[in-house]
Order: C-alpha cells, then structure tokens, then sequence
C-alpha cells in the first residue's frame, strides 16, 4: 500500500468505504457484524488506514462502533457525515454519531452531498453547520473538516467562495464520470484552491468492473494483463491531489486485490489513457444510465420500488439482453408500478430521469413479451 501525505498525517491510497458492508442474512437492514469485522481486519492487514462512513449510511456507524474498538483506535483514521437531508439539528445528530462509533472524536468530518438543493442548508446562517463543525475541530473531537459533493462546478464555486476553511473535499470521480458528471469541473476547481480531493464511487459502485466485450477488448488490446478495476484505480493515480479512493468493498478477496493495485503509485501511460478514452465512449453509447447504486431515492418511492435494481435491469438489457443475470430482478416490483410522481427525482445525486427510463424499460420489456 503507498501513502499520501495529507497535512502532517499519511493516508492509504486505499481507503475503504463501509456503505457496502454484507447485510445479515433475512435481515437486510444489519451489517453483519462478524463479516463486517473480517473486511476491517482484512483492510487493516493490507496497510488500509482511513475508514469512511455517514449518518445515513443504515446502521454502518453503529456497526463501526460496534467492530472498531477491537483495533488500536490511533491507528486508522475515521470519517463520517451529515447530511442535511436528515432535517435535525447538526449539534443533535454529531453527538448521536460519537455515541454510535463509541468515540469520543472523528478523525475527518464532512458536510455531505452538497448540491444546487443542500447548498442552502449548509450555508444556512441559523443552521451554522459549518460554525459549529469549526468548534468542534478547535475543541479537538474532530481534527478535519470537509464536506462531500455531487454538485455542478458553478454551485461549488459559490461554496468555496463562502467558506475557504474546508480541509479536503470527496467528490464522485471516475474516468466514466469524468465528463458525464462533470467530475474534471469539480476535480479542476478543488485543485485550483488547493483543497485534497478524497474520491468516491472510483469503479461508479462496481460498474467499471464490467465494460462488457466491446470496450473490454480495447482494454485488453492495449495492455492484456491489466484487470478491469485496475484501469480505474490506476486512472486516479495519475491526477495530482488524489490523496484516497474510497471503495465498498464486499470481501476480504476484493481488499487484498485492491491492494495490490495501490502497492505503488502506478499511473496509465499515455497510449494507456487514450485507451482507456476510447473505451469510456464505446462504453456509454451502449450502457445507457450511469447509476451509481447509492439507493437515495430508494426511501422516497410512494410505489416502493428497488429503482437501482430496476435500472440494472434497464441497463443489462441494452448490453446484453439476459436479464437473468439481474439478481432479484425477476422477484422484484416492475417498473410498470412507478406512479411517475417524480418525488426521487431530487434525491439522486447522479440526475437520473428516473420515471422517463421506467417507462422505457417497460416499454422494453412490453416489446419483449410480445
Ligand atoms: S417516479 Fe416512480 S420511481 Fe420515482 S418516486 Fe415516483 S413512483 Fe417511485
Ligand atoms: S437512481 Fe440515483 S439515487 Fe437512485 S440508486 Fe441510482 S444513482 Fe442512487
């Protein structure tokens, strides 16, 4: 594992991401505590230093609370989130959050999701999330303040000209989402302030894993030992200031893989990143949505529908038809239940047109009936 040096602290390459932890079987709202403990002590063991989590992310900070004070508590770094969408008080939820983790600081704090929406919240003068996240960095029970952010360049702009005293900032960043989401803008931006990025959904929650044949074989030609993932983790390695890719990583394999891909800064030559660009585009002309899987608007849904479940099915039938190779899909509510009320709409961070591709893959699924 190589390190990047942050203020006067080093910090893995690798940084694992704890959203993703397996639930306990027929209970899928609890981490289950004894795999979750396996990947930490798998983490740990390949020199993984830096742990991420959030308010909202189900019970993962109950979980770490319950896992962690089995390990040395200075020897990794934990990060966690707020998130104004949960509508309490910051003060409130940052002392339920010590209470869940069972510590008494948070190495790395962060506004989260900021967007054109949450943006005002965070610079809301009453809230005063970012005053009272200031004290509490002065009194010590967090060292470094940052926030995450899935929002257009301009909205971040305007947030770093409110307040220049965020630490380090995690943005979704990935070859794919490099200019579908405008992730250069963001990246280029945070650079030019001088703010460390932290880098969120580097395989786009796995998907980056798969490219499927066509833009696979392009890979493939251009260096044929290379794995899928490596091409992700390796594009990062090439962007100055990328100081941790965060990855949910579901088991101890997946870490010592991942790991052995940051052994060393390692960043694509130049044929590498022209092959890897041509890919990219062979890529989104067919895979269609770019859905990272965060399951935001999951909760929202009047009609209760799985909707990232529903959009892999979406996207598996434009690659490559076997909709069998959806997991679940088969068992799961159709998309010709969405209300088309549109209540998710503001809830992805990613802007889906949610109801408008339901409607397209039932009318795919229509033609296939037929
Ligand atoms: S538009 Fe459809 S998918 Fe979106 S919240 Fe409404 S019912 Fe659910
Ligand atoms: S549709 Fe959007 S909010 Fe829902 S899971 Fe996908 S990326 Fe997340």
């Amino acid at each position: 594992m190589y390190y990047n040096k942050f203020k006067d602290i080093e910090i893995s390459a690798l940084g694992f991401g704890s959203l993703r932890v397996p639930k306990e079987e027929g209970n899928p709202k609890r981490t289950d505590r004894k795999k979750g403990k396996e990947l930490l002590a798998a983490a740990f063991d390949c020199g993984i230093n830096y742990i991420d989590t959030a308010y909202t992310y189900g019970d993962s900070e109950e979980f770490l609370g319950d896992v962690l004070p089995d390990f040395p508590r200075g020897s990794y770094y934990l990060a966690t989130k707020y998130y104004a969408s949960v509508r309490r008080d910051i003060r409130e939820v940052f002392e339920e959050q010590l209470k869940r983790c069972k510590t008494d600081y948070f190495d790395f704090y962060m506004l989260h999701s900021l967007d054109d929406y949450y943006i005002n919240d965070y610079m809301d003068e009453k809230m005063d999330c970012i005053g009272f996240m200031l004290e509490q960095k002065r009194i010590g029970r967090v060292k470094y303040l940052g926030f995450s952010s899935h929002a257009n360049p301009n909205t971040l702009r305007r947030f770093l000209d409110y307040c220049d005293e965020f630490d380090m900032a995690q943005i979704q960043l990935n070859y794919l989402d490099w200019d579908v989401l405008d992730a250069k803008g963001q990246y280029e931006l945070l650079r030019e302030r001088d703010i460390p990025v932290w880098v969120m959904e580097p395989l786009k929650g796995g998907r980056l894993a798969n490219l499927g044949d066509e833009a696979q074989g392009i890979l493939k030609a251009t260096s044929p030992n290379n794995s899928a993932p490596s091409w992700g983790f390796r594009f990062l390695m090439g962007l100055e200031g990328v100081t941790c890719a965060l990855s949910g990583m579901t088991t101890p394999e997946q870490i010592r893989e991942n790991s052995r891909i940051f052994a060393s800064r390692n960043p694509l030559s130049e044929k590498e990143r022209e092959a890897l660009e041509t890919a990219a585009k062979t890529y989104m002309q067919i895979m269609g949505v770019p859905c990272s899987a965060c399951r935001y608007c999951c909760d929202t849904c009047p009609a209760e529908l799985d909707i990232p479940l529903l959009i892999r099915g979406y996207n598996q039938m434009k690659l490559d038809n076997a909709l069998w190779k959806v997991d679940g899909l088969n068992k799961a509510k159709g998309p010709e239940e969405c209300l088309y009320c549109e209540t998710c709409l503001s809830h992805c961070p990613q802007k889906i047109q949610i109801p408008q591709i339901l409607a397209e893959f039932d009318e795919m699924l229509n033609k296939r009936k037929a």
